[in-house]
C-alpha cells in the first residue's frame, strides 16, 4: 500500500481547502469501503482527509417539514432514529438490510453515497476494467455479469451502484447538501449518480474536492406507508441482487401518489418513473402493479446471464406494492 498522510479537519471549509492541496487526497468517512479499495489497490491516495468531525452527525427537523440528515450520521444511528422509522421507515429499512452491524456503526452516510461498485473486475487490479482504468476495457460484459446490470448501462460498463440507502433516497427524492470549491450548493436525488455512458470512471456529477455535507429528505406524509425489500444470496450480508423501495399513497383502493425506486439493477439507484406513471390513478391491484412494473421494465436489456433479474424486480414490485395496500 502507498504510505499515506492522515489528516482530520473540523469544518468543511478545510476539508475542500485540504482537498484543493492535494489532488491525491481522499476524504475518509468510517473507512469500510475506502480502505478496503487502499488494500486491494484499486485506489491509492497520497492522504486521508478525515470528515467524520466535519459532517455533522445531527439529525434534524427543516422548516418544511422534512428532516436534514448530516453526511457523518453513521448508518446505525440513522436506521434506529425514531422519526426516520415513523416517517421514513423505507429508508431504515434500507439501512438495516445492508452490510452488518459491526459496519453500520462505521459506515456514514456521505460515504454510504459514494461507494464503489461491487463488480469483481473493479476490485482486481490484475483485470482490465474501464471504471478503474479507462479505455482498458470492461471483461464484465463477456464475463461474470450475473449480479450486473439490466438497465441503463453501456458497452464501456455494466456495473451496478451498491448502497441500498440510495435507493431509498432516490424514492423520496433527497437532495444531497455539498460543499465544494466554489461555495455550497444542492444536488437532487435521482441526480447525484451517473450512468456509465462512455465516461465509466464517473460515478458521480460531483467534482474533485466537493464534500457531501447532509442529506435532506422533503416532507411527504405519505411515505409513513413505505417499504423497502432486497432480494439477495445470503441473508446474513450480501450486496443486492434486485431490491425496491416504494411509498404509497392511496385512498378507496385508488392510487393518488407513489414513489418507486429499484436497486441492483442499474449503475444508478433507479427511479421507476414509468412504473410511477403507470400507477397514479390507477386501482391499486395486482394487475395494475404488474402493468406499472412491466412499463418500468420494458427498458430492460438483460445480459446473457442476468435475464432472471427482469421478473425478479417485477414480482418484487408486484409484492412490495402489495404489502403496502394491506398495510394499515
Ligand atoms: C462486508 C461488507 C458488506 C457490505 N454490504 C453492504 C450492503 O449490503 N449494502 C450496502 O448498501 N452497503 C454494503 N456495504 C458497504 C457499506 O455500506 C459501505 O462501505 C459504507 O456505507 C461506506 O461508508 P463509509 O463512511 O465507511 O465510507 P468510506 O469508506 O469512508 O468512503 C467511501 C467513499 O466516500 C468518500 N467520502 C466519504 N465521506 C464523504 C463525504 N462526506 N463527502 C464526500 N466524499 C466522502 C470517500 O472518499 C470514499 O471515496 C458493505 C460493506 C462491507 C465491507
Ligand atoms: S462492469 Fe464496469 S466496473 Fe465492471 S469490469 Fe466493466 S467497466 Fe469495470
Amino acid at each position: 500500500m502507498r504510505p499515506f498522510a492522515y489528516q482530520r479537519v473540523t469544518d468543511a471549509q478545510a476539508a475542500v481547502a485540504a482537498l484543493g492541496e492535494r489532488p491525491d487526497a481522499m476524504y475518509l468517512g468510517g473507512g469500510t469501503n475506502l480502505v478496503d479499495l487502499m488494500r486491494l489497490g484499486v485506489v491509492s491516495p497520497d492522504a486521508l482527509v478525515d470528515v467524520t468531525r466535519v459532517a455533522s452527525g445531527t439529525i434534524e427537523d427543516t422548516a418544511g417539514g422534512g428532516l436534514l440528515i448530516g453526511a457523518g450520521v453513521r448508518n446505525s444511528d440513522l436506521a434506529a432514529h425514531p422519526t426516520v422509522r415513523r416517517r421514513y421507515p423505507m429508508l431504515a429499512e434500507a439501512v438495516l438490510s445492508g452490510a452488518s452491524g459491526q459496519i453500520r456503526n462505521m459506515a456514514t452516510v456521505g460515504g454510504n453515497l459514494l461507494q464503489r461498485t461491487r463488480c469483481s473486475y473493479f476490485q482486481d487490479v490484475s483485470k482490465p476494467c474501464n471504471k478503474r482504468q479507462p479505455g482498458s476495457g470492461c471483461p464484465a460484459v463477456e464475463g461474470d455479469h450475473r449480479n450486473l446490470a439490466i438497465i441503463g448501462h453501456s458497452t464501456a460498463c455494466v456495473a451496478t451502484h451498491p448502497s441500498d440507502m440510495a435507493v431509498a433516497l432516490a424514492a423520496l427524492g433527497a437532495t444531497v447538501h455539498v460543499e465544494g470549491r466554489n461555495g455550497a450548493r444542492q444536488v437532487p436525488m435521482p441526480g447525484l449518480h451517473r450512468l456509465p455512458g462512455d465516461e465509466p470512471d464517473r460515478d458521480t456529477v460531483l467534482e474533485p474536492g466537493d464534500l457531501i455535507t447532509a442529506v435532506e429528505l422533503p416532507a411527504l406524509p405519505f411515505t409513513t406507508r413505505s417499504k423497502y425489500r432486497k432480494v439477495r444470496d445470503r441473508a446474513s450480508f450480501a450486496f443486492a441482487v434486485v431490491s425496491v423501495a416504494v411509498a404509497l399513497d392511496m385512498s378507496d383502493g385508488v392510487v393518488r401518489d407513489c414513489r418507486i425506486a429499484l436497486g441492483g439493477i442499474a449503475h444508478v439507484p433507479w427511479r421507476a418513473e414509468l412504473a410511477e406513471e403507470a400507477l397514479r390513478g390507477a386501482p391499486a391491484t395486482a394487475a395494475e402493479f404488474a402493468r406499472a412494473a412491466d412499463a418500468e421494465l420494458a427498458q430492460a436489456r438483460p445480459l446473457p446471464e442476468n435475464g432472471f433479474k427482469v421478473p425478479l424486480a417485477r414480482n418484487v414490485l408486484i409484492r412490495t406494492l402489495t404489502d403496502l395496500v394491506e398495510t394499515p
